[in-house]
Formats: C-alpha cells, sequence, structure tokens
C-alpha cells in the first residue's frame, strides 16, 4: 500500500518505519527535520499524502490536527482512508472526521496505548471509532503497528476510550505514589510493600508493570532516574483532555479533577516538567501532612 505518515516524532517515527519494514511504500512528512529508516520524506502534508492509500497522522493536540487535516483531506484521493492516531480532544476528533468523510474518505480516529517501546516494537494497542467500513480499512496496518484493535464505535469513541484509560492511569500512579510514601513513612519495607500489594486487592499496572519504586517490580523509568517513559505533562494534557469531555458530557468526575490539579502543580509549580508521570513517588516522599 502507498502510505502517508505525518508528524514522525518519538512515537510516530518508529511507527512510520515498522510500515515501511512491512513492505508498505510509506511517505512522511514532519515541521522537523527528520529521517526514518525505509520512509521518503515529502516537502509537506499535501505532498506526503497524494496518491496514497491511506493517511496516519500522529501529531502532538487537536489544534495542529484540524490544521494539517484541513490541508491533507483535499489532496487525498477518493476512498482513501485517513486515520489519525495522536491523542486529541473528541470535539476534534469528530470535527476532522466529519470533513474527511465529506470528502469522500474513511475516517478512522485511533489513538493508540503502549508508549514508545509498543510503537518500537509493534505491540500497540489501537483504540478505534469510525463506521465499519474505515476500520476494516484501517485494521490491517494497526496489525502491523500493534498488537490489539477494538473497535470502539462510531466516530469520536477511540478518543473517548483512551482519555477514560488515562483517566484512570493517571488517578490509579498518584494512589500508588502516595500509598509508597505512607508505607515508607510507617516503616513499611518497599519491597514488602510491592510483594503484597501486586498480589493482593490494591495491585494495578501502575504497581505490577510500572512500579514508580526504584528497585522494586520490573525495570521502569523509576530505575532511570524518572526519565520518561510517559511525561508528566503527556499525563496533564490527557488529564485535560479527559476534564474537558466531562465538562461537555456533564459527567463527574472528582478524582480525575483531583489528579488533574496534582499533576498541574507538579508541571507547572513543581520539579515535574521532563520527568516520568511516576516521579509522584518522590515528589510526596518530600511531602508532610500539609
Ligand atoms: P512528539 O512531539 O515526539 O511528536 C510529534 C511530532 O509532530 C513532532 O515530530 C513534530 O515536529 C510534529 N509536528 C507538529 N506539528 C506538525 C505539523 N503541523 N505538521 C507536521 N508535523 C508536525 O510526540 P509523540 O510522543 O510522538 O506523541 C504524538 C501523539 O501520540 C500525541 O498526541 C501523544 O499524546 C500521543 N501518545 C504519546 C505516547 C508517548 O508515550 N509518547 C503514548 C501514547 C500516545
Amino acid at each position: 500500500m502507498k502510505i502517508g505518515f505525518i508528524g514522525l516524532g518519538n512515537m510516530g517515527g518508529p511507527m512510520a518505519a515498522n510500515l515501511a519494514k512491512a513492505g508498505h511504500q510509506v511517505t512522511g512528512f514532519d515541521m522537523a527535520d527528520v529521517s526514518i529508516g525505509g520512509v521518503t520524506m515529502a516537502a509537506s502534508g499535501p505532498e506526503a499524502a497524494a496518491g496514497a492509500d491511506a493517511v496516519i497522522t500522529m501529531l502532538p493536540n487537536g489544534a495542529i490536527l484540524r490544521l494539517v487535516a484541513a490541508e491533507v483531506i483535499p489532496a487525498m484521493t477518493k476512498g482513501a482512508a485517513f486515520i489519525d492516531c495522536s491523542t486529541v480532544d473528541v470535539d476534534s476528533a469528530r470535527a476532522v472526521a466529519e470533513q474527511a468523510e465529506a470528502a469522500g474518505l474513511l475516517s478512522v480516529d485511533a489513538p493508540v496505548s503502549g508508549g514508545i517501546g509498543g510503537a518500537a516494537g509493534g505491540t500497540l494497542t489501537f483504540m478505534a471509532g469510525g463506521s465499519a467500513d474505515a476500520f476494516a480499512a484501517a485494521e490491517p496496518l494497526f496489525a502491523i503497528m500493534g498488537q490489539k484493535a477494538v473497535h470502539c464505535g462510531e466516530a469520536g469513541a477511540g478518543q473517548a476510550a483512551k482519555i477514560c484509560n488515562n483517566m484512570i492511569l493517571g488517578v490509579t500512579m498518584i494512589a500508588t505514589c502516595e500509598a509508597f510514601a505512607l508505607a515508607d513513612k510507617l516503616g513499611l519495607d518497599r519491597q514488602k510493600m510491592f510483594d503484597v500489594v501486586s498480589t493482593s486487592s490494591g495491585y494495578s499496572w501502575t504497581m505490577n508493570a510500572y512500579c514508580p519504586a526504584p528497585g522494586v517490580g520490573p525495570q521502569s523509568p523509576a530505575d532511570n532516574s524518572y526519565q520518561p517513559g510517559f511525561a508528566a505533562e503527556l499525563m496533564l494534557k490527557d488529564l485535560g483532555l479527559s476534564q474537558q469531555a466531562a465538562e461537555s458530557a456533564d459527567a463527574d468526575t472528582p478524582m480525575g479533577e483531583l489528579a488533574m490539579a496534582l499533576y498541574k502543580r507538579f508541571v507547572e509549580e513543581e520539579d515535574g516538567k521532563g520527568m516520568d508521570f511516576s516521579a509522584m513517588l518522590p515528589r510526596f516522599e518530600k511531602r508532610s501532612r500539609d
């Protein structure tokens, strides 16, 4: 297949490389000067999209996605698929889908879970929104870049699933970190804390697979001085998206709101910027009750 790939950053770069490695003809564009093995670089988004069977975008946010889509959609061939894998707000995902469908394209919002390791290893999970035909067109590409793809519903459903998942992730990471900090103050050994919680009812992905305590559990960013991994500012962005969605859907999400406030303070006023989102643990360790 001929594939246009726009946004070749930490995630998009390895995803595009995996498509090229699988034998697809990939033409990429990024605002930054990047080069990716097996990918031919174009001078603009529309140039990368012209004549492609599918265009994939992996961009920082909804505002940028809207700008790129407005340029790229008119350059695409009718019947081709526009697949956005960025994490963006549900409203932007729906607006772009409407524009793509009006231009006779198949459209899928397909944010991912699995981080840069999953992008490099081709083991991402895709959560997709769009018509059955659009999902069917995108599925063979998801199978190369990932190991699981769930068709969540109509346009925007993929983004809805992603921001709900990441709201749980943010809340759970904070709960895991504050529990470790409390355990420290109660004199509990961290390895014992891990051994108990990871096999008891407090277990979670943040404890079992991404433990925020260095030297305990599987390798995680905590073992690498909290270098991301998944940066605290990206978690803040995602919690912002879930609060924005909760407001427009009139949903009560007090834990998500509190998690957003804590990550906002961590990133903007404390030393969280540039740190992994699990660096909440050293933050809690430093603090006392007030
Ligand atoms: P990144 O900043 O490394 O990559 C974004 C790329 O988009 C950059 O290379 C940038 O130059 C390019 N770009 C920006 N504006 C552009 C434009 N107008 N035209 C063309 N290119 C443009 O970010 P990333 O970590 O690759 O994340 C991309 C998306 O994936 C985000 O929406 C993020 O929330 C989501 N995501 C990231 C992770 C992760 O662990 N990094 C995990 C899941 C989802």
